[in-house]
């Protein structure tokens, strides 16, 4: 039978966990978003970001700057959150507009408030094997696969794509676990050959149902990454449904993947909130 990996089930879990943490402390958790402009599906992340602190008693914050922002003033921006001791959390939303240098902006923002991970000095730890903050998808994605007991230790772990925020650090992630990983990318030869292989395989591509079945052996356990919108509003992943019925698990769209990036984004925010002053 094939075991469907819930995000919706997994992500209650956790911030069910996180909630009764926070109810016992005095001080709150505080994440601050800082947006800059008006992008539509940026207002939409922002919202659902909110509504999910508020769900775990966390304080939220939201930070809007007019897209003229120069890059200097929005470091200074940076340095009074990176300052206030009362905020323990800071995300920069991206996209940034163009005039705007994103990884210089992720650089400014103090290592132990950057609760997605993205500094350079949170990514040289995970690939060292220490402690630091994991962008919130790889971080959801080892979480739901704990969360069904899917264990990784010595399996073949194929991630699909290289992208800075999902298949690298995941692939650094699940190495750091003891699994023996290989990364697939556009200039991949072959790529059939090596998803074929994958005890689970990790696809984060970004092309609509690109992974049929002729991609996978059976058995496997497939974790779906890509979101994508149809026609007619419904949303759907990377992985094509036809592959399912030979995986012994999967991560359906929705309901996969995507509530797993919040609740991480929810733990890391509590790290950071624990961790504070030290
Ligand atoms: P990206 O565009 O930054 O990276 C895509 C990667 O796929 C690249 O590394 C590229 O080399 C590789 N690739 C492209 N074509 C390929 C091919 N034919 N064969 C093999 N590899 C190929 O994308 P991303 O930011 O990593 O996101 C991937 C998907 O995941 C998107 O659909 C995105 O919307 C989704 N996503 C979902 C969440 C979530 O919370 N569920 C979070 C982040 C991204």
């Amino acid at each position: 039978m094939t075991l469907i990996l819930n995000g919706v089930a997994a992500s209650q879990a956790i911030k069910e966990q996180i909630k009764q943490t926070v109810t016992q402390e005095r001080e709150k958790p505080h994440l601050v978003v800082v947006l800059v402009g008006d992008n539509l599906a940026s207002e939409v992340y922002v919202k659902n970001k909110e509504k999910s602190c508020k769900e775990v008693g966390f304080m939220s914050s939201v930070k809007r700057y007019d897209s003229t922002i120069s890059q200097e003033a929005l470091f200074k921006e940076l340095d009074k959150l990176n300052n206030d001791k009362d905020i323990h959390g800071i995300i920069v939303q991206l996209p940034l507009p163009n005039h705007i240098n994103a990884n210089e902006i992720i650089d400014h923002i103090a290592p132990h408030k950057d609760v997605d991970g993205f500094h350079p000095l949170n990514v040289g730890n995970l690939h060292r094997g220490q402690s630091s903050f994991v962008s919130a998808t790889p971080l959801g994605i080892l979480r739901l696969l704990e969360f069904y007991s899917i264990d990784v230790v010595s399996k073949h772990v194929v991630v699909v794509g290289r992208s800075n925020i999902v298949g690298k650090p995941i692939a650094a992630l699940l190495l750091n676990a003891n699994a023996t990983v290989t990364i697939t990318h556009s200039k991949t030869k072959n790529l059939m050959h090596h998803t074929k292989q994958a005890d689970i395989l990790i696809v984060a591509v970004g092309i609509k149902q690109l992974i049929t079945e002729e991609y996978v052996k059976e058995g496997v356990v497939i974790v779906d990454v890509g979101i994508h919108r149809n026609d007619d509003g419904t949303l759907c992943g990377d992985v094509h449904p036809s592959a399912y019925a030979l995986s012994s698990a999967y991560s359906p769209v929705p309901k996969g993947v995507g509530p797993m990036t919040i609740a991480a984004l929810l733990l890391n925010t509590l790290q950071a909130f624990q961790e504070r002053g030290r």
